[in-house]
């Protein structure tokens, strides 16, 4: 029959627990078992063909079921619990959220969160990979923290795309239609009572998205859909998938995610104190907003003052395919009636985000992110450290160290993550409430060794079994499919051994993260895993992006080892890696293992998941892994450097990895006492726990946005509402004022040019600034002075020169006395920058000027 409408019915819910329905319609169930356990326990069959989803979990159950169970006590009181927590948790007294103690003044501002995925639950297929991870964690936190906080973003009726591998190893990718009535979100309605759908213009036409909200615990999340009448049949296909598409789509996805997504927060009766573009696809968002306030009467240059004041970008990634960008021709076609709302003409719409390629200039989103922002950050130190290097061009110059990006490394929601015997655990030997305790590396310090080892050991052991069958669950189900007789499947039976050292690698198969990195001497693999008293296997699992050919070329490599004679056994692939997968492997697998080309990892996620769960990581020192490694708590392979040659590059960090494994980690896995337990082992486990899971936990990283950026904004909002966008009318003004008189300015320098000094003597040095524009005010004059290295100068230390006054010809004099503070070797310089009260960055004009 050909579908008109699909309608979900319900059965009538028993009186007693009717409010099970209420519950299903909060996402908080996915980082809470026992709510969880209050559907599964009803059918569990049911529940695993419906992918945990409590929605469309009770649209099928049978009403029996439900009648049952409103008269058995074990259940109520299980209910009657679930409730208790769950009204706790949403209507909390004022003093119990970290937020609302720390900062009650700004309680009712609002931080708005633009993500193209969020990953919230493996029944909500609306993420890809990592970036999504993040976002979903990232409400599932702002939410436990009591944050002000709302996510923007897509619901897409097809998702991301189901991952098939046939006989060959082929990767094949299948869409399944999410139906809304089916998933845990309600239409988004207004202050008006009406539900809310926006419009954007694309070419020769306007297009319509409807607001469906979707709550996490206290968060809500507005996500846009594209698939209503309205909109020709084209369009209705705009939203349908993540990542899907060609450049067309993806400009026009980008417009309705950043430009329909701020008229969707106004459709709401919501107007963010702070903005925060997780990654460049959002990056229109802030071209709408200044959009809104020249309309109301700013010009460009001042309500691109005003928007940068409160919004904040982060960059994730810096391999070029993650950063998109579009032809000149393609922002011809989609923003041609757009600039002039802007006041801008089209050379000037496009310089904004002009990047210049050997093929010519384009339109990048990272720029235009960076350019309309007035904080940006990186996802982990050393990525932080390559986006500096990265962008640098865009601050001409300034010192790679001084760009004005920083970091903040990711980390991960525990609840979502911990396992639930891990859980059991800590709270039998930690603290009944250690959750409260995530984030305090003292309390991990103190209470870490009160854990036996034996009993850390069980509960990882039964973990190893959880994800053995699940494994021979999965492998039947994908080889069944493929044809294959029982002979065949009855070799998936106990494939997987808990009494091996199991490795887990689990990831996208980009191209960069070089999965097959250990199979790059089979006879050094083949003795690895042949050996028969210690046995060794291999579990990946991960999807390529449909397009990426070279990706799915390396599933197919690992899924034909995975068959033949040899390793039949050693290596698994599990097919179609989602979030419900991911949890088994974090927690069942004995080492997370992790070899991309560094630095290419801005951080990574899946190896803090592990050691959240007590797997110590063997990893490239990239992204977290080179801040979290300290020597005992898992493996660093390779050295911590940067290669020209990514062969030699991969010839040396794969016999650095061969190395570790038959020198270290095998040895020490095997070395068991009596009963089987290894305590060498278990040290490392513990270590893991213990450094990991409070620095990269969702909560310390929440805590830091909140603390180094959204809070400063929200703060610099209230500051621009109550002078009516004075001093960013000045700012820009001024500005404008000092771009021109820049290029005439001219510095003079009087002072020791070389020369020895001994430890406690000074050196006085002099500097005139000649500029007819300018005055003393607007001006910042610094020494700046670090040691010599290779002849190269590293720039440490900037210490302002005091004004002392204007001479006869005009020129400005300014004085410092340097006064090393250590012995060596010196360099040292005089440079004048921009000043103004307002600005946020003390570099954002990019103007420099070094004597
Ligand atoms: C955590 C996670 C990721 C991200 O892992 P990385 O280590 O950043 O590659 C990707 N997919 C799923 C399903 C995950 O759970």
């Amino acid at each position: 029959m050909k579908v008109y409408g699909r309608i979900t019915v319900f059965p009538i819910m028993p009186a007693r627990i009717n409010r099970l329905y209420e519950l299903a319609y909060n996402v908080w169930w996915s980082w809470h078992p026992e709510a969880r356990t209050l559907y599964s326990s009803l059918d569990p069959e049911l529940w695993e063909q419906v992918s945990h989803n409590p929605v469309h979990f009770l649209s099928k159950i049978q009403p029996q079921k439900l009648e049952q169970a409103a008269e058995n006590n074990d259940y109520l009181t299980l209910y009657d619990s679930v409730i208790r927590d769950f009204d706790h948790y949403i209507h909390p007294q004022p003093e119990e959220t970290w937020f609302a103690t720390t900062y009650p003044e700004l309680q009712d501002k609002t931080i708005a969160y633009f993500s193209a995925e969020f990953g919230l639950h493996e029944s909500l297929p609306i993420y890809s990979g990592g970036l999504g991870i993040l976002s979903g964690d990232h409400c599932k936190e702002a939410s436990d923290l009591g944050l002000p906080f709302v996510g923007v973003g897509f619901l897409y009726p097809q998702g991301y795309f189901s991952q098939r591998v046939n006989r060959e190893g082929t990767q094949e990718a299948s869409y399944d239609k999410l139906h809304f009535s089916e998933a845990p979100a309600v239409p988004a309605v207004g202050p008006d009572g009406n539900e809310v759908v926006i419009s954007v213009e694309l070419p020769g036409r306007r297009i319509y998205a409807k607001v469906w909200k979707l709550l996490v615990g206290r968060v809500p999340l507005y996500l846009m859909d594209t698939d209503i009448p309205p909109n020709a049949p084209a369009d209705r296909e705009l939203s349908a998938r993540l990542y899907g598409g060609d450049h067309e789509m993806r400009i026009s996805q980008e417009i309705v995610l950043g430009i329909g997504g701020v008229r969707a927060l106004r459709a709401l009766g919501i107007s963010p104190a702070a903005w925060h573009l997780n990654e460049g696809h959002a990056a229109f968002l802030s071209l709408e907003r200044c959009r809104e306030l020249i309309e109301a009467g700013l010009s460009f240059n001042e309500a691109r003052e005003v928007v940068k004041a409160n919004s904040l970008f982060t960059t994730h990634t810096p391999v070029p395919a993650g950063n998109d960008a579009f032809s000149y021709e393609l922002m011809d076609k989609y923003f041609n009636s757009y600039w002039d709302k802007l006041g801008l003409t089209r050379e000037q719409f496009l310089e904004v985000a002009r990047e210049d390629h050997s093929w010519g200039p384009s339109y990048s989103m990272t720029i235009l992110a960076l350019k309309l922002t007035g904080q940006h950050n990186g996802v982990s130190a050393l990525h932080g450290d390559v986006s500096r290097k990265m962008w640098q061009f865009l601050w001409p110059g300034l010192d790679k160290d001084e760009v004005p990006i920083g970091s903040i490394t990711n980390g991960v929601h525990t609840f979502s993550w911990i396992a639930p015997e891990l859980n059991a655990l800590y709270g039998r030997y930690l603290d009944k409430d250690w959750g409260q305790h995530v984030d305090e590396q003292d309390f991990w310090d103190k209470n870490i060794q009160n854990i036996p080892d034996i009993e850390l050991w069980k509960a990882h052991h039964q973990r190893k079994e959880a994800l053995a069958d699940y494994a021979t669950r999965r492998l039947k189900q994908q080889h069944l499919r493929l044809g294959e007789g029982d002979r065949q499947l009855a070799e998936f039976e106990g494939m997987l051994n808990p009494n091996a050292l199991i490795f887990g690698f689990a990831r996208r198969f980009a191209t960069y993260k070089r999965a097959t990195l250990i199979f790059r001497n089979l006879e050094k693999l083949r003795r690895i895993l042949n050996n028969p008293e210690r046995p060794v296997q291999i579990v990946f699992a991960g999807k390529a992006h449909p397009a990426d050919e070279p990706g799915k070329a390396l599933i197919e490599y690992i899924y034909k080892m995975s068959r033949s004679e040899e390793f039949k056994g050693k290596i698994i692939f599990l097919e179609n890696y989602d979030i419900d997968m991911a949890r088994y492997l974090v927690s069942g697998t004995d080492v997370w293992l992790n070899n991309p080309i560094r630095p290419y990892e801005a951080s990574g996620t899946s190896g803090q998941k592990a050691a959240l769960n007590g797997q110590p990581n063997c990893s490239i020192l990239d992204g977290w892994w080179a801040e979290g490694f300290n020597g005992k708590n898992g493996w660093a392979i390779g050295e911590e450097r940067e290669y020209r040659d990514q062969e030699i590059q991969a010839e040396d960090d794969s016999n650095s990895l061969y190395h570790i494994l038959e020198d270290e980690i095998i040895p020490t896995f095997f070395d068991q006492d009596s009963e089987g337990v290894p305590h060498r082992w278990i040290n490392y486990m513990k270590e893991a726990i213990r450094t990991c899971a409070p620095q990269f936990s969702m909560r310390r990283m929440v805590k830091d946005y909140t603390n180094v950026y959204y809070v400063p904004e929200m703060r610099q909002s209230i500051r621009v509402e109550q002078n009516h966008y004075e001093h960013e009318r000045q700012l820009s003004a001024w500005k404008e004022h000092v771009y021109p008189a820049w290029s005439k300015l001219e510095l003079y320098v009087d002072g020791r040019r070389d020369g020895q000094l001994s430890l406690g003597e000074s050196i006085d040095v002099h500097a005139w600034v000649r500029s007819d524009e300018l005055k003393p005010e607007d001006l910042r004059v610094e020494l700046v002075y670090g040691e010599t290295q290779d002849e190269q100068a590293l720039l440490r230390h900037s210490l302002p020169m005091e004004y002392v006054k204007r001479e006869n010809d005009g020129s400005y004099r300014y004085d410092i006395q340097l006064k090393p503070e250590d012995s060596g070797s010196l360099a040292y310089n005089i440079r004048v920058i921009p000043a103004h009260p307002s600005l946020t960055e003390k570099y954002e004009l990019g103007l420099i000027r070094w004597a």
